[in-house]
């Protein structure tokens, strides 16, 4: 199969230099490979996203001297595809509605162990599965479209992994690097999930879907073979390689890079307008200048 890769950015905020990098790298890797680059704009959080920021996007990786092979795919277009995933989901007893909010999650945490630090995972804190038991409670009722729902990750993960070690595991091959520098075929365990990840929201009520959601279907929707992205994503892979295998979905190859920081180490956050690419174009910086300060 064509490699075949995108650069997936939302469109609430400029572009800095983080995303110079992620996206110069991607395209130069699909370019050597003589493979495909495409753009899509992630944009489910319609709270957030302006079409400004979106056209800014075009603009900025043009002038990077970045080119797309196919029309850029907006995710605010794809919600019936979200919904009919999470109906699959639904259907495959591996969603459940929740009711908790924060306060409810943090008091269900800290109860047996008081002013213990709490455990956080890719999505921040790990949910007690307070509303588990909702699973299966609802077989009969037809899912709630405004309601927010849970992944059920370990159990999806128990059904559809492999045997290891006398547990159930799944695997992803990853070319770059995790933030503990983990790389090559890496294995996430069913048993290890609830103290690792927990149920994570995979429906949240404003948007009816969640990055996490939105993602696996759409790299499986534009035959993503290579995901090439930031380090802070590596985390989540295991969630999407969990709801890859529930939903049927084919796994692509994953390439996390370092993330661009700041002089103190910070990493690069939206509002960091200082090292906005637009910012730099204006003062009449180059693309060579660019790729210099990125380390391409
Ligand atoms: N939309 C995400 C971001 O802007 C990137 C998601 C991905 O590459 O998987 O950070």
């Amino acid at each position: 199969m064509t490699f075949t890769t995108r650069f997936a950015p939302s469109p609430t905020g400029p572009l800095h230099l983080g995303h110079a990098y992620s996206a110069l790298l991607a395209h130069d890797m699909a370019r050597a490979e003589n493979g495909t680059f495409l753009l899509r704009i992630e944009d489910i959080d319609q709270s957030r996203a302006r079409a400004a920021w979106e056209t800014q996007i075009y603009d900025d990786l043009k002038w990077l001297g970045i080119s797309w092979d196919a029309a850029p795919v907006r995710q605010s277009d794809q919600m019936i595809r979200y919904s009919t995933a999470l109906e699959t989901l639904y259907d495959r007893d591996l969603i459940y509605p929740c009711s908790c909010n924060r306060r409810d999650i943090q008091s269900a945490l800290s109860a047996p162990q008081e002013g213990a630090v709490l455990p956080t995972g890719p999505d921040g804190l790990i949910y007690p599965g307070t509303c588990a038991p909702k699973r299966f409670a609802n077989h009969t009722t037809p899912r709630d479209p405004a309601a927010v729902y849970r992944f059920a990750t370990a159990d999806a993960a128990h059904r559809f992994g492999t045997p290891c070690n006398d547990d159930m595991c799944l695997s992803f091959t990853e070319t770059g690097h995790g933030p503990n520098d983990q790389t090559g075929t890496i294995s996430v365990s069913s048993r290890a999930i609830p103290q690792t990840i927990g149920d994570i929201v995979i429906a949240r009520r404003d948007m009816g879907t969640s990055y996490h959601l939105s993602v696996v279907l759409d790299d499986a929707d534009q035959d993503i073979t290579h995901v090439i992205r930031g380090a802070d994503l590596f985390d989540a892979t295991a969630i999407h390689v969990i709801l890859q295998k529930s939903l049927g979905l084919p796994t692509p190859i994953y390439h996390h890079h370092a993330l661009v920081r700041d002089d103190s180490g910070k990493r690069l956050a939206k509002r960091d307008d200082a090292r906005a690419i637009s910012k730099y174009r204006a003062e009449g910086a180059t693309l060579d200048d660019i790729r210099h300060l990125v380390g391409l």
